[in-house]
């Protein structure tokens, strides 16, 4: 007798659901021998299928016993499962449960593969198994092209590549013509020689000249037992060559899975390409928005100048800033440029007539004590009427496309100024005005020649020596500064001082009361907090006349004044406001003390700004949230559409570990890709030049885009979790939590 390797003892087998109970098998005595044939017939809903998938290993029990190889299997958890159908069964259905996605050659192959095959010896089997069921011919063929019977055929092939020691057939013959049929019953009689082949099938006919055995039930019971031929005897096995699992079966598995669905990987990708810019560009909207210093209206108290791409920079040391200083602070990052005259900026600029000045003229009658007749003088005053305009001195470093023609301004009376405005040569009138620290009607009134022109911002650029002046005039607390008139050469190196109106070319600004200067003081705590003070008196206010309306210097001593130095700071143009937090901690982590003047003026809100700003920031999250829900949800969808796929693997042979890491590796991967794609459409947005994009790429700091990053592949987690459980819920109904990663680790 050949030996009993499945037995049922008192098996019963119930389908339970919600609001019934149906009996699938009903206390069943049997046992199956190598060798034979069985055929197992019935009426439709008699128990056969559940008795193949209980057979199979691959629905569980309720009563009773399965006996393999003689042991029980009722303390078997899903592991052990497992490896009995991966091991010991081929299941063939109705339906083929072949991939239709690969080729009739890859289907054999890759089955071999799964139990542990090497490539070549996957392939070779797999070639002599294909000659031997007629389909070597359409070894490149995709599954899904052939005919009903080809398809059978196939299941069949990969069915006896498997060395198991069961076959299991449920209606193999279902969907096909006579000729077919008789192919492949054939086929399985000649399984049958050294295996067990259990034929599940309602034309008893078909199989009767081959069958050894025939089994009829009813009602989940076995009504007839009838034995029809000696079983085969069967031929020694050559035993199994030494197999191992691929060392990276998940990977396998995944990449697989993919080769199967060109349409579903793209749906794939596309999808995770959308969240991982909508990650990007909510939260990313959302972190820019958390600034409200825009919500602000600009307080001028500390600076008149509070352009959002000013960074104003002293020494911690409080001493004048050199030309070391400059250079050192042009090379951080997204500093465009530096004005080493960092004052000057907040000095307004009025030089386009009819647009931003008004010159207005009043008759004074002044009469002199010692006569009768008055002295009409005429006044002219300048009405800014605009803020918009500020000073400019000549930029650190001076960048290559800065000029569009001439040359940067050397001289006093010297400008580059913006090429839509004017030529080379013209004459500009400008006024210059502090109102913070100048009185109103005080300005300075310069004729300049425009030696060279820019299409950088809309200031005037004047140069150093001009800067040094104004600049100079302030810090030192002088009442009135006269300019030297070029033109006239100072002689009389005997009397330094003298009062020669003239010399001065009438240009001049004057300060009735010294001028407060702006001083940075930390707090003790170091926070950015500042106030004013009034600068120390300068050394040349003694040695300086203060009669009348102005102060004559000698050149000498200008040049020594406008020589010592750029004064106490520097002001930096920033590439764009965002980088200025970070060009601030830059600058003081060099030893500076920095600080916006934008944010510093920053103290009074403008409600409507911060109402919408408050809407965006509620618009971002809600939006944050439903992608977070989108891109579980469409995970655990695209994945259960999948569910089909994963379930002809597991009848293959796959286990329930590597078929969870594959939608790990599946999710990653397209996640991993749809990141590199959505960079490339952050980079398109760039190019193309949208804003909210530009801003907030300038905005977040590297290590925040990879948080972002970080962020999207934590939600593809979650769904891949999701997707992953429940795709292990229905196609290994056997394995059980996450308690057999273990067991299966082994295996691998
Ligand atoms: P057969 O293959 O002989 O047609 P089955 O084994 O498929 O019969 O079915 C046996 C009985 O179990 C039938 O009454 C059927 O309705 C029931 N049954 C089969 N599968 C399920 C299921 N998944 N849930 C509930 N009842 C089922
Ligand atoms: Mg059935």
């Amino acid at each position: 007798m050949n030996r009993v390797i499945l037995e049922l003892r008192a098996l019963s087998k119930y389908y339970i659901s919600e609001h019934a109970v149906v009996v699938g098998l009903n206390s069943v005595d049997l046992s199956f021998r190598v060798g034979e044939f069985v055929a197992v017939t019935g009426e439709s809903g008699s128990g056969k299928s559940t008795l193949a998938h209980v057979l199979a290993g691959i629905l569980p029990y309720e009563n009773g016993e399965l006996l393999i190889d003689g042991s029980p299997t009722s303390h078997y958890d899903g592991a052990d499962w497992e490896a009995y159908r991966r091991d010991k069964i081929s299941f063939i259905s109705q339906n083929y449960g072949i991939l239709e996605g690969l080729s009739v050659g890859e289907n054999v192959t890759s089955a071999l593969r799964i139990l542990g095959f090497s490539p070549e010896e996957a392939k070779k089997q797999a070639e002599e198994i294909l000659h031997r069921v007629d389909l070597f011919e359409l070894r490149h063929r995709l599954a899904a092209k052939l005919s009903s019977g080809q398809k059978q055929r196939l299941s069949i092939a990969r069915a006896l590549a498997k060395p198991a020691s069961v076959l299991i057939a449920d209606e193999p013959t279902g969907n096909l013509d006579r000729e077919n049929s008789e192919k492949v019953i054939r086929l399985l009689a000649d399984a049958a020689r050294d295996r067990l082949v259990i034929l599940i099938t309602h034309e008893f006919e078909e199989v009767a000249a081959y069958a050894t055995r025939r089994l009829t039930l009813s009602d989940g019971k076995v009504i007839t037992d009838a034995p029809l031929r000696e079983p085969n005897v069967p031929e020694k096995r050559k035993t199994d060559t030494k197999r191992r699992p691929p060392k990276h079966l998940s990977f396998f598995t995944a990449r697989l899975q993919l080769s199967m669905r060109p349409v579903w990987c793209t749906v794939m990708l596309l999808f995770l390409t959308l969240t991982a810019f909508a990650v990007f560009a909510f939260w990313g909207t959302f972190i820019t928005h958390l600034d409200d210093t825009y919500t602000y209206y600009y307080n001028n108290t500390a600076f008149r100048n509070g352009n959002e791409l000013r960074v104003v920079v002293m020494r911690s040391d409080k001493g004048d800033m050199t030309d070391e200083d400059a250079a050192q602070l042009a090379a951080l990052s997204h500093v465009e440029q530096v004005e080493r005259y960092g004052y000057v900026t907040d000095i307004t600029l009025a030089y386009r007539e009819d647009m931003d000045y008004e010159i207005r003229y009043t008759v004074i009658n002044i009469a002199p004590p010692s006569s009768l007749s008055p002295i009409y003088e005429t006044k002219k005053s300048i009405t800014l009427l605009g803020d918009h305009a500020f000073l400019q001195t000549v930029p650190y470093p001076v960048s290559a496309e800065f000029l569009t023609a001439g040359r940067m301004p050397e001289d006093f009376f010297e400008c580059v100024v913006s090429d839509s405005l004017y030529s080379l040569g013209d004459t500009v009138t400008v006024f210059l005005q502090d109102s913070k620290n100048w009185r109103s009607e005080e300005y300075i009134e310069a004729e300049l020649t425009v030696v060279g022109l820019t299409e950088t911002g809309s200031g005037l650029y004047v140069s150093d020596t001009l800067a040094a002046a104004v600049t100079t005039a302030v810090r030192d607390g002088a009442s009135y500064l006269c300019v030297p008139n070029p033109e006239i050469p100072y002689s009389d190196s005997s009397t330094p001082f003298f009062r020669y109106p003239e010399r001065c070319a009438n240009k001049y600004y004057s300060f009735n009361d010294p001028s407060p200067l702006i001083s940075f003081y930390p707090t003790a705590d170091n926070s950015s907090s500042f106030r004013l003070t009034p600068d120390p008196v300068s050394p040349f206010t003694e040695t300086l006349s203060t009669a009348d309306k102005y102060i004559e210097v000698a050149p000498e001593i200008f040049e020594t004044m406008v020589r010592s130095g750029y004064g106490d700071q520097m002001s930096l143009t920033v590439a764009a406001y965002a980088y200025a937090e970070r060009v601030i901690n830059a600058a003081q982590r060099a030893g500076y003390i920095a600080v916006s003047p934008y944010i510093l003026g920053a103290t009074r809100q403008n409600p409507e700004l911060a109402e919408e700003r408050m809407n965006t920031l509620t618009i971002c999250m809600f939006a944050a949230a439903v992608i977070l829900l989108l891109e579980i949800l469409l995970l655990r969808v695209l994945f259960g559409a999948e569910s089909n796929s994963f379930q002809l693997l597991s009848n293959i042979g796959l286990t329930s570990n590597p078929a969870v890491r594959s939608v790990w590796l599946q999710t990653f991967f397209f996640a991993f890709l749809g990141q590199l794609l959505a960079v490339g459409i952050v980079a398109l947005c760039w190019a193309a030049g949208v804003d909210r994009i530009i801003y907030v790429v300038q905005y977040l700091p590297p290590r925040f885009i990879a948080l972002l990053s970080l962020l999207h592949f934590l939600q593809a987690a979650i769904g891949a979790a999701w997707a992953a459980h429940a795709m292990r819920r229905t196609v290994f109904p056997f394995a059980a939590g996450y308690s057999d990663i273990d067991s299966a680790d082994k295996e691998a």
